[in-house]
């Protein structure tokens, strides 16, 4: 049976190639790329003659099944991105899904990733991150998207734009507050590379300052929550403090615990009483 390879190729620095990667890539019938122009540089700067054909969003599922097609009649076909590994941030997951769907043999060939990259030279806990990929484009659906991961514990991983930087780590800090310690890893592995650490207010600063170049690559990696804010039910609260304690007595404590007024407690505890 023939192999559907996914093969991972440098992210900037062309020597991050792996061995194996060259070998396959010069063996296969066929490699799909994301973008054949751009892989086709690479394959001139390994020497390698192996034909090319288009694997990208917009013809995925036709792509798809023709390759699948061509994989059962027996060609070897490695499927590569413009940069880093397939199906990461890019195109290749329908492809790998109807592989798997009709029995073909899928093989990883990795190798360099952004967020790997990223992740094991910034300083933050890696036991426990969370890749997130690209960010929502619009600020409502932005904020909304980072308030639902308030009360991450573990790294938050995520690819940025250049030109969305400023406006995401604006709102990391509305979100967030200013104090958590934000890594901003940059043009990895290339003449430029840069990785900031600081906590986000900080980061905002560097940036104003010209400290950080808002220019090429960027993963932007979030150190977690720390503490989990309890995400408190008013009702369920009160109806177990008023099992033990007077109607104001149970008000006070629900207030302090959740932060919420108490004159709106009391309220709703004379409520419950009453059995509303
Ligand atoms: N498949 C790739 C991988 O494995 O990392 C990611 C492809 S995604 C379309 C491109 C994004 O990855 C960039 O916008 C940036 O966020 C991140 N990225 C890629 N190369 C990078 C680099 N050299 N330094 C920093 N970030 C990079």
């Amino acid at each position: 049976m023939s192999i559907l390879y996914v093969v991972a190729t440098p992210i900037g620095n062309l020597e991050d190639i792996t061995e194996r990667a060259k070998r396959i890539l010069s063996e296969v019938d066929l490699i799909a790329a994301e973008d054949t122009r751009h892989t086709a540089k690479l394959l001139a700067h390994l020497n390698i003659r192996t034909s090319l054909t288009a694997y990208h969003d917009h013809n995925e599922s036709r792509a798809s099944r023709s390759l699948i097609d061509m994989i059962k009649n027996g060609k070897d076909v490695a499927l590569v991105s413009d940069a880093g590994t397939p199906l990461i941030a890019d195109p290749g997951y329908r492809l790998v899904k109807l592989a798997r769907e009709e029995g073909v043999k899928v093989v990883p060939v990795p190798g360099p990733s952004a967020l790997i990259a990223a992740l094991c030279v910034a300083g933050l806990p890696s036991d426990k991150f969370t890749y997130y990929g690209f960010l929502p484009a619009k600020s409502k659906a932005l904020e909304d998207f980072l308030t639902a991961q308030k009360n991450e514990t573990g790294t938050l991983v995520f690819y940025e734009s250049p030109h969305r930087l400023v406006k995401t780590i604006e709102m990391f800090e509305r979100v967030f507050g200013g104090d958590r310690t934000l890594v901003v890893a940059r043009e990895l592995t290339k003449k430029f590379e840069q990785v900031s650490f600081a906590t986000i207010g900080e980061t905002r600063q560097r940036i104003e300052a010209g400290e950080i170049t808002v220019k090429g690559e960027f993963v932007l990696l979030l150190q977690g929550q720390q503490k989990i804010e309890p995400n408190w039910d008013e009702r369920e609260l009160l109806t177990v403090l008023l099992s033990e304690l007077p109607i104001s007595k149970a008000a006070e404590i629900a207030s302090r615990l959740t932060g919420g007024a108490k004159k709106t407690l009391y309220k709703l505890a004379v409520s419950i009483k009453k059995g509303d």
